[in-house]
């Protein structure tokens, strides 16, 4: 077994559409990035790009590449699942903090953890979903960001051993 650690923070700005764990939710803004700045599926692709042992997803999908302009972050984290799996390893449970102060998010949760757990290839009882405001301190208390943290616990690969 092997654990990986995730974090990713995105600016919130108008004109953009909120995505969370490859969930839409209506907010007056939307995380501001090169991709669609899914703060969840990337602080999870990292986490679980942590456990493996193959470095970060700046690495894998530079932000300089046109080709991840606005890219699917689903479609990411996806790509990540497979290349852990061709390195031997399969996601066995994940837990998340999302640090947010608005929107209020409790009403999201189930919806996110169902989205995060199909991208996984996980039953939604392996995922957990936690939401924090910023108790309006600091950029993300002040709701001008949005940041994830995860944690991915990953096992040798029972297909290929
Ligand atoms: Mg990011």
């Amino acid at each position: 077994m092997r654990v990986g650690l995730g974090h990713d923070t995105h600016r919130l700005g108008e004109g953009r559409p909120l995505i969370l764990g490859g969930v839409s939710i209506p907010h007056d803004r939307g995380l501001i990035g090169h991709s669609d700045a899914d703060v969840v599926l990337h602080a999870v692709s990292d986490a679980l790009l942590g456990a493996a042992a193959l470095g970060d997803i700046g690495e894998h999908y530079p932000d300089t590449d046109p080709q991840w302009k606005g890219v699917d972050s689903a479609r990411l984290l996806s790509e990540v699942v497979g290349l852990v799996a061709r390195a031997g390893w399969s996601p066995v449970n994940c837990d998340l903090t999302i640090h947010a102060q608005s929107p209020k998010l409790l009403s999201f949760k189930p919806a996110i953890k169902a989205s995060v757990a199909r991208l996984l290839g996980l039953d939604e009882g392996a995922v957990n979903i936690k939401a924090k405001t910023g108790e309006h301190v600091g950029p993300i208390g002040r709701a001008e960001a949005i940041g994830c943290d995860a944690v991915i616990l990953i096992e040798q690969n029972k297909v290929l051993t």
